[in-house]
């Protein structure tokens, strides 16, 4: 029973009713897995009175394009550690673990089904008032305090140590910085934006950008990332956010988390034409994006400095200049890898249904367009960039 296997229906309930805590050994239990299957199970589990509990587990591989890709399960503990000291860090962002087993490969977690995926959410036209907040005090916290500024840099090392984790890494390595810059059978586009893809793979200026991406991805251990944070990995309601499913966890560059939620962003921006309903509609809508795209940096650069300014110990962090000059490298990372990760899903592997669902195919084309217009020019900026105001121009230009 403990030795690896995916669980049955019947052996999530069973597993369930072990956890202290949670559910009376007579109680009657229901499960549904509600995963999208492709690298995960996730089993939802509830008792007669509503009480329930999420169980997550990894599979030994990932279904791609019909294939099957082994995986490390050690994700498994990948993720039920990070969300521990995320929520150590951030106990209000964060779903509670309450039991993880490596052997089985699974996390038992906080049930945050009265939250909404926020990119689901993001497409319904919702308004998250105070999202640019709370994932703000997210990045900077988690950033900070997992990073040689925020913590006994020996623990650091061990901590980099804990979290290797290749063959995830290797899928970001890959399907992100390499294969939308070339003729790859990883790519999946339509063929109505065939010109665009064809213009990627002889664009040299915008390769000499992504090796130099590629390079901090796989060298800079600035922190504990998260490594997924797109707004499919993100619980949201207006009033509340949660961040969950970081099994690419890994010590990479700070800017890399905080370019995934642009990105992610700008991907729903871009997307709009298909999902407001006119042209105000459109408009406000897109405003409100730019707004929180640039509040989202404006919160964790507050949030950041006032971290170190209060918390940093070692006396070389006091040297003059030396926050200003870390904070400006974070922000010119964040807008290269923003761009990367929104090309990738327009050209690469895996795509976003804010883009993807769009039902009429002159719309969605354009919004494509529009998301390439704004990855490429981000990519291009990245290493002069000097304010998030830029990003916000190359959104409203590119629109
Ligand atoms: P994967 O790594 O396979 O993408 P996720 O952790 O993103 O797995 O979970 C997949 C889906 O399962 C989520 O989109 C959500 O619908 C559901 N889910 C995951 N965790 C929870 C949770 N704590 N509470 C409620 N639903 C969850
Ligand atoms: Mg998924
Ligand atoms: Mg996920
Ligand atoms: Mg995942």
């Amino acid at each position: 029973m403990t030795q690896y296997h995916p669980l049955t229906i019947q052996d999530a309930i069973s597993l369930a009713k072990k956890i202290p805590g949670h559910f009376r050994k007579d109680a009657e239990l229901s499960c549904r897995e509600i995963g999208d299957g492709n690298l995960n199970l996730v089993f939802h589990i509830t008792d007669e009175n509503g009480k329930s509990i999420i169980i997550k587990q990894a599979l030994p591989y990932a279904k791609v394009v019909g294939e099957s890709w082994p995986l490390s399960l050690d994700r498994a503990r990948i993720e039920s550690e990070a969300l521990n000291i995320q929520h150590s860090i951030c106990p209000d962002l964060v779903p509670q673990v309450f039991y993880s087993n490596r052997e089985l490969a699974i996390t038992v977690m906080e049930d945050l089904s009265d939250h909404t995926i926020m990119r689901k959410g993001l497409i319904e036209g919702t308004a998250y008032p105070l999202f640019a907040k709370h994932i703000g005090r997210f990045l900077a916290r988690t950033l900070f305090y997992t990073s040689d500024l925020g913590m006994n840099q020996q623990e650091k090392k061990e901590r980099v140590k804990q979290f290797i984790n290749p063959d995830l890494c290797k899928i970001t390595e890959d399907l992100i910085f390499e294969d939308p810059y070339r003729d790859s059978p990883n790519n999946s586009f339509s063929e109505d934006i065939r010109d665009e893809a064809e213009a990627l793979w002889n664009d040299t200026e915008l390769h000499l950008e992504v090796a130099l991406l590629r390079e901090k991805f796989l060298t800079h251990a600035e922190a504990l990332i998260h490594g997924d944070l797109h707004t499919g990995s993100i619980f949201a309601t207006p009033e509340s956010t949660k961040v969950i499913d970081p099994e690419f966890a890994y010590y990479g560059p700070m800017g890399f988390d905080i370019g995934a939620v642009i990105a992610n962003l700008l991907l729903n921006y871009s997307a709009q034409p298909g999902w407001s309903s006119d042209e105000q509609t459109l408009h406000e809508r897109r405003e409100r994006l730019l707004r929180m795209v640039s509040d989202v940096w404006t919160e964790f650069e507050t949030n950041f400095r006032a971290l170190w300014n209060e918390e940093v110990l070692d006396i070389t962090a006091k040297t003059p200049g030396y926050q200003d000059l870390y904070v400006q490298k974070i922000l010119r990372d964040a807008i290269g890898f923003a761009g990367c990760k929104m090309v990738r899903r327009i050209v690469g592997l895996s795509h976003v249904a804010d883009i993807d669902t769009i039902e009429e195919l002159a719309i969605q084309e354009q919004a494509k367009r529009t998301a390439l217009a704004i990855g490429k020019s981000l990519i291009k900026i990245n290493r002069n960039a000097v304010s998030i105001g830029e990003v916000i121009q190359k959104a409203e230009q590119a629109a």
